[in-house]
């Protein structure tokens, strides 16, 4: 599984997916660039959530707001004071880790007695090796290390020490009954224990990227407008420099919805929409995650696809059944393997008190489920926060109080007076287009060995829905003759006219290998213009998956894959 996973980010890679962001320059942390098929693939993604939620709906209208958010709508929203995650530091690598996902000691209990010779640690590979002899030898104890073979280092006995005073240090403690334990702190490495020497205690820490629309530096700022005596009469030192730039700070928003939120009269009164009706927003969103994890999966800077969905309070529940199911089937819409996709309601526990329902959708990555969508009943708390800190007017105001035959609705939240009145409460699907990408790419990687050729080498096959696929289609002539170009640009081009990605591909490579070259990035369709078709103006169409071709004049081609195409 992890070696398939390997080979995806090497494709991912190589094929023009991604990129690892400012790489000459020796790459960033977490920060990924979106190469030519990453981009497409992407982009095909949300275009197909944007068609299915907002433009085949008469109900759900789009925005795209600021990224830079000012201070007073995360306060009000709560993303300043709560939006943290707990933070503890390992002393000895100086990294970071959710205590949940702490590295720790290592107790390795030993057969023998350790008195001298060599105690052999084997890590999970070989690069994970190299890297825990590297920070055994500059950071644990020089010399510790005799040899490494593979992913087998060689610790001698006789130089470990014992952990200093800030717990920098190995040791070898005997039991009871003898058996000797070697205790070691490695870069990087997982295992749970309850009374680590090498992590600090767990602090909360705020999850938000902060910084100052200001044109004066703000350590300049503070310098100017700190006078020693503010700083002396304050509680504190960082109360007297927050006072200072609050005026100035901003945050890059941590989530898109806050944007709807505070838009919610604009809309209303533009668009003229009354509840149930749905705002619609994709964009970037940051967090300085505590820890980041699996490639795109968990990155700082990524983007959401997120509806809001404002519906009378009695009419909540309906509409989050409705769209905890309706999502759902979204994701298995477009997977090869439905059953990798699965829903899990979160417990009393751990929801949001104001919320009154919350589904994750999760995807089953290499390394386990991982949550790709969040569909949550959030009541009304974030509109009223916005009401409760500005003048906005958020209020909806009913004559006669509507009951759909076919809304479920709960007759104890209606209003009893006339008009009725009240603040709308919202269902919110929350989707990670990085992570949709990332679970697509896992669903759709196939690696197939040809039995019948003499390369038995397994090749890829990115069996992509054809709708995500980011080439539709490929259209090569079958040799390098000039007499094939005509038909293969007019073909090209009427493709092209639909809107697909369509690629001319007139290497001087082999038939066969084209086609796998378009197999290995998902590419649903070869067109190859051959000698039959200077006669009678056919041509073949090759299906990636079974392989098959069929033959359609060459205008044909585009009915034949727009079929396949809609959704
Ligand atoms: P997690 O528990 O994995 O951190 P979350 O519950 O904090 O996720 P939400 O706040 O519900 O996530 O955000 C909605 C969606 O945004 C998630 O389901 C995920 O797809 C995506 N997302 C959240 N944080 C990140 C991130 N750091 N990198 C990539 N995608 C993210």
């Amino acid at each position: 599984m992890a070696q398939s996973f390997r080979a995806l980010l090497d494709l991912c890679k190589r094929r023009g997916f991604l990129y690892q962001s400012a790489e000459i320059y020796g790459g960033l942390r977490g920060a990924y660039d979106y190469g030519p098929l990453g981009v497409e693939l992407k982009k095909n993604i949300l275009n197909s959530w944007w068609r299915q939620n907002v433009y085949y709906r008469d109900d759900v209208v789009g925005l795209d707001t600021s990224i830079i958010t000012p201070h007073p709508v995360l306060k009000a929203s709560g993303h300043v004071d709560e939006f943290t995650d707990l933070l503890v530091d390992c002393t000895l690598t100086k990294e970071r880790f959710r205590p949940d996902k702490a590295p720790s000691v290592k107790f390795l209990p030993f057969a023998e007695k350790p008195e001298s010779g060599e105690i052999p640690i084997e890590a999970p590979d070989k690069e994970t090796a190299k890297a825990w002899q590297k920070t055994i030898q500059e950071q644990l104890a020089p010399g510790i290390v005799t040899s490494v073979h593979g992913k087998n280092i060689h610790l001698h006995v006789k130089t470990l020490v014992e952990p200093n005073e800030n717990g920098e240090g190995g040791s070898i403690t005997f039991k009871a009954n003898g058996v000797p334990e070697l205790k070691i702190c490695y870069h990087g490495y997982v295992e749970p224990t309850t009374n680590s020497p090498f992590l600090t205690d767990s602090r909360p820490f705020n999850l938000m990227f902060k910084t100052f629309l200001d044109p004066i530096d703000p350590i300049e700022r503070v310098i100017q407008t700190t006078k020693k005596h503010d700083v002396d009469s304050k509680q504190s030192t960082r109360e007297a420099v927050d006072e200072v730039l609050r005026p100035s700070t901003v945050y890059l928003r941590p989530e898109t919805a806050q944007g709807v939120f505070i838009n919610f009269e604009q809309v209303t009164r533009t668009m003229k929409t009354k509840p149930p009706f749905g705002i619609a927003q994709v964009g970037k969103s940051f967090r300085n995650e505590i820890r980041l994890e699996h490639g795109i999966f968990r990155t700082p800077e990524f983007e959401q696809m997120e509806l809001e969905y404002f519906v009378a309070p009695w009419e909540s529940g309906h509409w989050f059944s409705y769209w905890r199911q309706r999502r759902y089937n979204w994701w298995l819409e477009h997977a090869c393997y439905p059953k990798n996709f699965r829903q899990r309601d979160h417990g009393k526990n751990e929801m949001a008190h104001y919320a009154t329902g919350c589904t994750d959708v999760e995807y089953l990555y290499p390394w386990g489920w991982g949550e790709v969508e969040g569909v949550a009943n959030r009541g009304n708390f974030d509109l009223t926060q916005h009401i409760k800190n500005t003048n906005a007017n958020f209020e909806v105001v009913e004559d006669e109080v509507r009951i759909s035959p076919n809304v479920t609705t709960d007759h104890s939240l209606i209003p009893k007076e006339k008009p009725a009145r009240y603040v709308p409460h919202v269902v919110e699907s929350s989707c990670g287009l990085n992570r949709a990408m990332l679970a697509y790419l896992c669903d759709a990687f196939h690696q197939v060995v040809d039995e019948t050729g003499t390369n038995k080498q397994p090749r890829t096959i990115l069996k992509l829905d054809p709708r995500l696929a980011p080439i539709k289609c490929a259209v090569m002539p079958l040799t390098g003759k000039a007499e094939f170009m005509p038909i293969v640009e007019k073909v090209a081009k009427s493709l092209r006219r639909q809107g697909w990605y369509t690629v001319v591909e007139s290497q001087k490579l082999k038939i066969g290998k084209r086609y796998y070259r378009h197999d290995e990035v998902g590419t649903p369709w070869c067109v190859t213009v051959d000698f039959q078709s200077l006669e009678d103006g056919t041509v073949t169409l090759r299906d990636r998956d079974t392989g098959a071709q069929q033959r359609f004049a060459w205008q044909d081609v585009k009915k034949h894959i727009g079929e396949k195409l809609s959704d």
